[in-house]
């Protein structure tokens, strides 16, 4: 399929853009196109297109506004020093987004037109590509159904769209450890659920948390298993790790409640291929409290596309603050070479690249 291109016919002044790239900040500001590509019942994907990023003109009846059909992808664009743009692993964003779709009934999209979609619209926008420290192009490919009809059933409409924008460091500048909340009045997801699935309704679920959280002066939510001694599921965007000091990692199993982080796959690879131990297994919040105070666990951090690997400091559950790790030599390590990889600087073994 080959998309056509529409250029924007005012596109932001090079004195902006140069403006925003200077302090990108996160999710705020967009480039100047989107690439779309629309799905209907019988006739499948059609009408490829890169069009001016601007507002969507929905039917107020559209499935998606009501019964939230919709799911979602991040990842990152990272300009390397020859000046091409390369992207991370994103047959894996594309292969989750259709196990999202699957959970959420709606349409499968190849593969290769999902990789297809991210060069037609970095293409046109390459520009838009910050290359400080920590600063990517963060792209949003994402899926929703659009059929006019209030019955409950899988809609048979949908549009595919993606939009990019610059992105700087997601916690700001050095490397500190976040703070995070305990939330216990609140879970984010249960067996037979969506906890795996990419979808928006996950999120809007979190945000009462997330809420709590700020309120609290911490930077993110921890999730628990209330159904299996509190286990520890994973942050509002971020899957968790911790390392022992017998080096070993231990990240909570993928159970089905649990996004399958392309980060958290990467940094299991990364270990393994050092020699380090990894569990995927069961892991309660009461082993990592006593972990850390009899010293067994030395390091706790937290992976994602949007802030790579950032350490878990203090630990906050209600008025106690029941754990407290700093910056590991670990934590670290696997982070400088990660970020290594994405910004090619660190040899890519494993083939992880894909030049946009
Ligand atoms: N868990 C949740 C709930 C997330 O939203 C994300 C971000 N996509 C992650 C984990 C980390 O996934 P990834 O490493 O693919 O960004």
């Amino acid at each position: 399929m080959t998309f056509d291109v529409t250029s924007h016919p005012e596109p932001t002044t090079e004195a902006r853009r140069q403006q925003i790239l200077a302090d990108p900040g996160f999710g705020t500001n967009f480039t100047d196109h989107t690439a779309v590509i629309d799905w209907t019942q019988g006739a499948g994907w059609h009408g490829a297109r890169v069009e001016p990023y601007g507002p969507i003109t929905l039917d107020p009846a559209a499935a998606v506004l009501h019964y939230a059909q919709e799911i979602f992808e991040g990842m990152k664009a990272y300009r390397h020093a020859n000046g091409g743009v390369h992207t991370f692993r994103p047959r894996e964003n594309a292969r989750r987004m259709n196990r999202s779709a699957r959970r959420m009934a709606m349409p499968q999209l190849d593969e290769e037109l999902f990789v297809q979609s991210l060069e037609a619209l970095v293409g046109i926008d390459a520009d838009w590509v910050p290359s400080g420290e920590g600063e990517a192009l963060y792209l949003r490919p994402f899926m929703f159904s659009t059929e006019a009809f209030l019955g409950v059933r899988p809609a048979r409409e949908f549009t595919y769209r993606v939009i990019a924008s610059p992105a700087g460091n997601y916690f700001g500048g050095e490397l500190k450890p976040v703070r995070i909340w305990v939330t216990r009045d609140f879970t984010r997801a249960a067996p037979g659920g969506t906890g795996d699935a990419k979808t928006g309704g996950n999120y809007a679920a979190s945000l009462a948390a997330q809420a709590q959280a700020t309120e609290k002066g911490c930077d993110q939510v921890l999730f628990l298993d209330p159904l299996h001694d509190n286990a520890i599921e994973e942050l509002g965007g971020m899957n968790v790790f911790l390392v022992t000091a017998d080096g070993r990692l231990i990240t909570p199993e993928l159970t089905g409640t649990i996004l399958e982080g392309i980060t958290r796959d990467s940094v299991i690879q990364l270990a393994r291929d050092r020699g380090l131990q990894v569990e995927e297994r069961r892991v309660t919040l009461d082993e990592w409290d006593r972990g850390v105070q009899d010293g067994t666990v030395t390091e706790v951090f937290a992976c994602g596309t949007a802030a790579v690997i950032t350490p878990i400091g203090e630990l906050l559950d209600g008025d106690r603050t029941i754990a407290s790790t700093g910056t590991g030599e670990v934590t670290q390590s696997i982070r400088a070479e990660l970020l290594g990889i994405q910004t090619g600087t660190v040899a890519d073994r494993h083939g992880w690249m894909h030049r946009l």
